[in-house]
This record gives C-alpha cells, sequence and structure tokens, in this order.
C-alpha cells in the first residue's frame, strides 16, 4: 500500500565523490542493548564499525528501570512463560519468536552475569520480582531499580574490549543507502567532529531503538525519534504493526519536569493508585487491580481521571518502609526527593505516557527485513515477540537474544556481500526549495501535542483522520526541505512515522491489546486477527 503520495529516497544530498567514505564488514547502528549485543556477536567473527547518535549513554536501554525477565526461579517454568507472554499479545505473537525468545533467556542472563552485570542477588541467586501480566517472580533487577544502566556499563565494556569493533559516537544517520537491486549497503550520515561521511558495509543492522518522541507526554529519553524506522521504509523495508504504541500508566507528573517513569515493580511489590479523592478505583477496572495488563492500568487511569476532572492519580508507597524504599528503587527515591515528596507520608502524582513502540521494521526469524543486506533487533523491530501488547520486561530480553541472533546472521551474510561491494558512486541531489524558512522545534512541539490528542490511548476515527490531514499539511513545507543538522532530519523522521502510526490506527476498527478505538471497542478476530503492514511505492 502506497501511504504517502509526495515521496523523497534520501533527506540529503548524496556525492560519492566528495565525501568522506569508510568500510566495514557489519554496521551496527545503535549503542543499546540490541545493538551492543549484536556488535559482540559479530566482532567475533569480522570487523565491525558501530554508530550512535549522541554518546553510548543515551539510550532507552540505558534508562531502563524495572528489569530483565526470564525464568530463574525454581517453581517458574518456560511454558507459563510463553503463556503469559501470548495472552498479553491478545493473538498477534508469532509464537516459535516467542519460544526462541524465552528459551534463550536463561543462558543469555547468566552470559552478562559472566560480562560483569551485577545484578541483585539473595541467597547466591539473581533476586526476581514480579510485575502486571506476569505469572511467576522472573523479574531479574541490578542495583535496584538501575538495570538499563548497569547491563549497558557491562556491554559497553566488553564491546569496547573487542579489537575488531571501532565506534563512532555523536553519528547521526541520516539514510540507508540502497544499490539499484534495492539491496542494503551502507549509510549516509553526519559525524559531529568531520561532517558527512558514508560508511560501506557487508550488512548494517538498525538497532535504533524506539519511537518515545512522538508523543508529549513519553517515558523516553530525547533520542527516541523514530529516526531508524523512517530511514528503513525510505529505503522500501516493510512496515508492521504501526498502531500499536504502548503507554506507560505510570509516569511523574509534576508541571514543567520531565516524564520520568515510576517503575511497574513497584505496583508488583505492593503500590496502589487512588485517585484525588483517594479512592482506590483499579479493582472497579480489573480483577487484577494494580496488576492488570499496562493497556488496562493506562486506560482506566485516564477514564478516572476524566471521571473525577484531574490532571493525574496518585501512587501510594507510604504502606513501604522507607528505609528498604531506598535501597530497592534508589532512583525514584531521589527523584521524588527532588520534587520533596516524602513517599512514607505523600502520595506520588502519576499519568501514563507513551513508553515502548511495538511495531517498526518486519523482520523474520533471523532478524532480517525484507531488504536483502538489513537486519533489525530491539525496539525499531517488529520481531512477532509482543504481538498486540508487550508483557513488561521482554524488550530487554527481546535486544538481547535478538541482537546475539542478528549479530551472527549479519557477520555471515557479510562475507557473501563483500564481494559484491565494489564502492558504487552514487550522487543524489536534491532541487532547491524556495519555500519559507521555518521553525522545526515548533512543527515537533505540534506533532508531538497532535499525537498525544489524536492518537494517544483512546482512539477514534475522526481524530485519527484529523491527524493525517495535519500531519499531510506540515509535510508539504517540512519534507522539501534540505536540513544540515539532526534536529530537522528528526523532524522529518518524526512526521514520517507519525503519518503511518495514524494510517495504522485508522485501519484497525478494532481494539486489541494496546490499540483502543472507543468507536470500535471489540477485538474483532474474522477482520483483524492479523498484522497491518505498510510499504512505500517504489
Ligand atoms: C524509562 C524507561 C524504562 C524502561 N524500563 C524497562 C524495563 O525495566 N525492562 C524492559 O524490558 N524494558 C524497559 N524499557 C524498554 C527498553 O528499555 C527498550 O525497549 C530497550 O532498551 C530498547 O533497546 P534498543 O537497543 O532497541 O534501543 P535503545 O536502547 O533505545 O538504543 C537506540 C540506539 O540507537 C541510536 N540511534 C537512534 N537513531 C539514530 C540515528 N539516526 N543515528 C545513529 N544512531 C541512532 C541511539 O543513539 C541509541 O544508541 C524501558 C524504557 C524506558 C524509556
Amino acid at each position: 500500500m502506497n501511504t504517502q503520495s509526495e515521496f523523497r529516497r534520501y533527506l540529503a544530498n548524496i556525492d560519492t565523490t566528495s565525501t568522506q567514505q569508510l568500510f566495514t564488514d557489519v554496521l551496527v547502528i545503535g549503542g543499546g542493548i540490541a545493538g551492543l549485543r549484536a556488535v559482540i556477536e559479530a566482532g567475533a567473527r569480522c570487523n565491525v564499525i558501530l554508530v550512535c547518535k549522541d554518546s553510548l549513554q543515551e539510550s532507552n536501554t540505558w534508562n531502563a528501570q524495572g528489569g530483565i525477565c526470564s525464568v530463574l526461579g525454581p517453581d517458574d517454568t518456560f511454558q507459563s512463560h510463553i503463556s503469559d507472554t501470548l495472552n498479553t499479545g491478545c493473538g498477534l505473537n508469532d509464537t516459535e519468536v516467542v519460544e526462541l525468545v524465552i528459551r534463550q533467556g536463561p543462558e543469555l542472563l547468566r552470559q552478562l552475569l559472566e560480562w560483569g552485570t551485577e545484578f541483585d542477588v539473595v541467597d547466591g541467586h539473581i533476586d526476581v520480582t514480579i510485575e502486571g501480566g506476569h505469572s511467576h517472580a522472573r523479574i531479574a533487577h541490578a542495583h535496584g531499580d538501575s538495570t538499563g544502566r548497569i547491563i549497558s556499563e557491562s556491554l559497553i565494556e566488553k564491546v569496547r574490549q573487542m579489537q575488531s569493533v571501532r565506534i563512532i559516537e555523536n553519528f547521526y544517520v541520516i539514510d540507508l543507502i540502497t544499490d539499484d537491486e534495492n539491496e542494503c549497503i551502507g549509510l549516509v550520515g553526519r559525524n559531529s567532529r568531520t561532517g558527512e561521511q558514508i560508511i560501506w558495509a557487508g550488512s548494517t543492522i538498525l538497532a535504533s531503538g524506539g519511537a518515545g518522541q512522538l508523543y508529549r507526554e513519553t517515558t523516553n529519553p530525547k533520542g527516541a525519534t523514530s529516526d531508524g524506522i523512517a530511514m528503513a521504509y525510505r529505503a522500501g523495508a516493510i512496515l508492521r504493526d504501526m498502531e500499536f504504541m504502548q503507554f506507560h500508566p505510570t509516569t511523574l507528573y509534576v508541571a514543567g519536569a520531565s516524564r520520568a517513569l515510576i517503575t511497574e515493580t513497584l505496583r508488583g511489590e505492593g503500590a496502589v493508585l487512588l485517585d484525588c479523592n483517594g479512592n482506590r478505583f483499579m479493582k472497579d477496572y480489573h480483577p487484577d487491580g494494580e496488576l492488570a495488563p499496562r493497556d488496562i492500568v493506562s486506560r482506566a487511569i485516564l477514564e478516572q481521571m476524566l471521571a473525577t476532572n484531574s490532571t493525574h492519580v496518585y501512587l501510594d508507597v507510604r504502606n513501604f518502609d522507607k528505609t528498604h524504599f531506598t535501597k530497592r528503587f534508589p532512583l525514584i527515591s531521589e527523584l521524588c526527593d527532588s520534587f520533596d515528596i516524602d513517599v512514607s507520608r505523600d502520595l506520588i502524582p502519576v499519568r501514563p505516557s507513551a513508553h515502548y513502540m511495538i511495531g517498526g521494521v518486519k523482520t523474520d526469524i533471523g532478524a532480517a527485513s525484507s531488504i536483502k543486506g538489513l537486519y533489525a533487533c530491539g525496539e525499531v523491530s517488529a520481531s512477532g515477540l509482543h504481538g498486540a501488547n508487550r508483557l513488561g520486561s521482554n524488550s530487554l530480553l527481546e535486544g538481547l537474544v535478538f541482537g546475539r541472533i542478528t549479530g551472527a546472521s549479519a557477520a555471515e551474510s557479510a562475507g557473501n556481500l563483500q564481494a559484491r561491494l565494489k564502492h558504487p558512486r552514487i550522487k543524489y541531489k536534491i532541487p532547491h526549495s524556495d519555500r519559507s524558512r521555518l521553525d522545526t522545534i515548533d512543527v515537533r512541539n505540534s506533532l508531538r501535542a497532535l499525537m498525544w490528542r489524536n492518537v494517544g490511548i483512546i482512539r477514534k476515527a475522526q481524530p485519527l483522520k484529523e491527524a493525517q490531514e495535519i500531519i499531510r499539511f506540515w509535510q508539504r513545507y517540512v519534507m522539501d526541505k534540505v536540513f544540515d543538522s539532526p534536529e530537522g532530519w528528526q523532524c522529518q523522521n518524526m512526521l514520517t512515522v507519525a503519518l503511518l502510526m495514524a494510517q495504522a490506527a485508522e485501519r484497525r476498527m478494532e481494539s486489541r491489546g494496546v490499540h483502543y478505538r472507543s468507536d470500535f471497542p471489540g477485538t474483532d478476530d474474522v477482520n483483524f486477527a492479523k498484522h497491518i503492514e505498510l510499504v512505500r511505492d517504489r
């Protein structure tokens, strides 16, 4: 299906005769858990270049709090983890992928331990906790609520020791380069130190993370601007499940402050939700109360906010022992302290916000995209693990498992592709636009507000159509420009992906998983027990 009439293949001019060029067997875009794990695997077999647009410390992975799940406890089973994942995914999971990811979990977590990840331990075993949707305690955590940072540090350390790996931070990838047969042969990007560069590669791995920044309210750091999804779409890759954005029920709501996530583990360990009148309301929406799946908790909070005419609800952790709380959740403790919220006395104001992009670049069980030479893993991909809803803490696990698979597949195919790489000559020139200059920050803020209003937690045909009209209008004067900084390219990417999300959300005329349509509140298995795929016309 053609989803955009006006289309430009590349966002920047390309001229191989005058641009610096680098060569590698495997190219990895992204330094989160998926990219780093892929680098470790590929780097053991061939030369690798890893690029990321900021420092390696800037990623969703670095910010992950609650933990990574796997079958670790004596009373837990693979079957139980599999059925929890399938139940949460509402009929759209790929069962083969679910089995694969879950069965590899324990081995890959043990490997992380060997590489120095300091998981919290009790009586000599990795300590595990429980979150909504899980029927057993199986979430491993590190330094309390700093799991993502601790895992990242050990992976980064491992990657830095590899002679075969070159890391380039502050390298913004503008576009994937494809040849006449539409095989991916590298990328064009902007190195903040040396300017524009082309990197030719035997195979390329997209591990560029999520899209939370498309929404005004989000837990995601500033880099989650959906670049990878947009560049894969421009290159002709099939995208899948673009309507499925998961909203996290509880982010700190203090006007003016960033929307810091308040981990779900707190509810797993006994925190309760109260409305502004002090009523505990979750049991009115779901028998599992605070431990209901995330989409249900998010919608319940939103409905309760509407019913009580309030901007937020509260998380009550006053029943926690304060010393234990500070030790178990140091980040949240510090955050609350910084706003003078004394958790032993005060309630924590929270509301939902965009958290995890389930959809993305369609991949097969070997992490290959629909474009030869291009692989994808982690949040940028739609591997089929999550279905229509993600079970909490399954995403770090997915990054780890598919990072390893991708690294191995990409290294293997890089060998075959190398003979074919004959330093192609490319000249791509974009016509000059006379349209007026524009303030991309303003467009971006307006887009984020629009997405929150019209393509948010509760959706409906008319607002979804209106969102597409408005985005198309913005696209007319943003997409014809040639920018020379990430700010402009990010704005273009966000407009591209926002439109695709609104289109997919309009097409799914039912409610399933994280996608809720107030005009179609039921699940329609007859017409929609399938994926929605989008690909640009070539
Ligand atoms: C606050 C928060 C808490 C979370 N808690 C948990 C949790 O407890 N458990 C769990 O399982 N999941 C959690 N998640 C989700 C999980 O962290 C992510 O899904 C996962 O880390 C994604 O990993 P990734 O490697 O795919 O992408 P990321 O970690 O986001 O890395 C993306 C990388 O791509 C690079 N990149 C992006 N665009 C470009 C470009 N144009 N050019 C060059 N480089 C680019 C970035 O620089 C970055 O290095 C949480 C997420 C957030 C935001």
